[in-house]
């Protein structure tokens, strides 16, 4: 998708700090960090969001999960992370592309809204 932010990114058309990628998802630091580290793990297939994901085939939604541990294990996240999927207007999707937020590297705030 041409105008689609993140499709863009993972064709190297705008730059990224990449923290991981195969042949079906990327992962980057996201521009604004709300922890010490903050990825996004995203399929390299475009899909709008969760919300959409039956457009995606079962095994590139099953690297999505596994590239997010990935980059668990990779970040030294041994205490915790956590994972969020924000997913239209009022969870203020703000990208639409799908994507995981992996949070982590200190105490998270216990809520979750
Ligand atoms: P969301 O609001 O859940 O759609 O998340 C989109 C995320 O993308 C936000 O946390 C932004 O900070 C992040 N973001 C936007 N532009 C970029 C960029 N060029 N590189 C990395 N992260 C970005």
């Amino acid at each position: 998708m041409d105008n689609c932010l993140f499709c863009n990114i993972i064709a190297g058309k705008i730059p990224s700090a990449c923290v991981y990628q195969d042949d079906k998802t990327y992962a980057f630091r996201d521009i604004t960090p709300a922890a010490p580290t903050h990825v996004l793990v995203v399929p390299k297939a475009h899909v709008g969001g969760m919300s959409a994901v039956d457009e995606l085939d079962d095994a590139t939604l099953a690297a999505c999960l596994r590239t997010v541990k990935k980059v668990a294990e990779l970040e030294g996240l041994t205490n915790g992370f956590r994972t969020i999927s924000n997913c239209g207007d009022d969870a203020r999707q703000s990208v639409p592309h799908l994507h995981f937020h992996v949070l982590g590297g200190k105490r998270l705030s216990e809520k979750m809204d």
